[in-house]
């Protein structure tokens, strides 16, 4: 049973380095491929999602990826 085949979701990342960082604008597209209209912010530390930068760094985030 493979289970870890979806690691390439984000195209060229540094994730590797274990930098928390938020990711971002992100055009957001609906299940038929076409662009939504909305941009939205993701922390590659705990993969949380936001509209706005600043909903993350304000309560979404958990970790340091929104910087002080
Ligand atoms: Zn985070």
């Amino acid at each position: 049973m493979k289970t870890s085949a979806g690691l390439q979701t984000s195209g060229t990342t540094d994730e590797s380095t274990g930098k928390a960082r938020i990711e971002g604008p992100i055009p957001e597209f609906d299940k038929y491929g076409d662009y939504t209209g909305y941009d939205y912010f993701r922390c590659t530390g705990c993969g949380i999602e936001a509209m706005r930068h600043r909903d993350l760094r304000d309560g979404g985030c958990k970790c340091d990826g929104g910087g002080p």
